[in-house]
């Protein structure tokens, strides 16, 4: 099977071997080090896609990153401007069969009389507004819930969470929407618009008394931008209660981390699920 990588590696591998040369014309090094290779991800595929989708539902359920109420969705291969997604069921239980096709608008292309995820145009209005996102993660992971609403900065502390960036997450508040009398969810495409619009070019955003929205390139991407979101945050709070943390620099959030060795230990775990 023909394999294909991500831009996103191949810009990694790039800036690697611009680096190797770098040393090698200053002969500080006799050999240049080697490059570490990309990861390589499965070919690309609406059924690649979908089965990823599945396996990160149960990897965000088992990693207490996702509660009952949270989901994650992946843009269409086949229709780009189409996203799939879940109909209305906690992600431990999601299987192939419960995927559906959403439409640019987040309306179902053949619901069946399906029940749907309420908060769905958080996804779509991303997906609108971000060419460059392929996978989105929303949920309430309790770590998180105390940088949403206290005002203090939410940046990477360590380096497995580079993506979060060396500038405070941005906050998005529903009452700065809908007006004081709101029922802090997203339901439709204004929020959801209002929502991309915070996230921005960034990805992670937080929402006020809610929970948090992660983006990435790819689902297992993604994947990991969740779980490594939760945990900075579980760090961020003990770093908190001793001192001052130092956070990552901007040189230091540039790294890309690997994906698929944290994707396939996780996967093990959920291996028995339904599928
Ligand atoms: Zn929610």
């Amino acid at each position: 099977m023909e394999r294909k990588r991500y831009s996103i590696n191949r810009r990694a591998s790039f800036g690697a071997s611009v680096v190797a040369m770098a040393f090698t014309a200053a002969g500080a090094w006799a050999q240049a080090p080697a490059a570490i290779p990309p990861d390589v991800f499965p070919a690309d595929s609406e059924e690649q896609r979908i089965a990823d989708l599945v396996t990160a539902n149960h990897i965000l359920a088992d990693q207490n990153v996702l509660d009952s109420y949270g989901h994650v969705t992946v843009r269409s291969f086949k229709n780009p401007k189409h996203f799939l997604m879940s109909g209305n069921r906690a992600p431990a239980l999601v299987t192939a069969d419960d995927i559906m096709e959403f439409d640019e608008n987040s309306m179902p292309v053949d619901q069946r009389g399906r029940r749907v995820y309420n908060e769905r145009f958080i996804h779509g209005e991303i997906y609108r507004l971000r060419p460059d996102v392929v996978a989105v993660v929303h949920g309430h992971a309790p770590d998180v819930l105390p940088f949403t609403v206290t005002g203090v900065p939410f940046k990477a502390l360590i380096h497995m969470a580079h993506f979060i960036g060396s500038e405070p997450a941005p906050v998005f508040d529903l009452e700065d929407v809908e007006g004081p009398n709101n029922n802090m969810l997203v339901l439709n495409p204004k929020s959801g618009e209002a929502l991309a619009k915070k996230l921005g070019d960034r990805n992670v955003v937080l929402m006020r008394g809610h929970g948090m929205t992660v983006v990435g390139p790819n689902v297992r991407r993604a994947t990991y931008n969740a779980v490594y979101t939760q945990v900075n945050a579980r760090v961020e709070i003990e770093a908190l209660k001793l001192g001052q943390p130092k956070f990552l620099n901007k040189f230091e959030v540039q790294r890309v981390g690997q994906i698929n060795r944290a994707w396939d230990g996780w996967a093990d775990q959920v291996k028995g699920a339904r599928r």
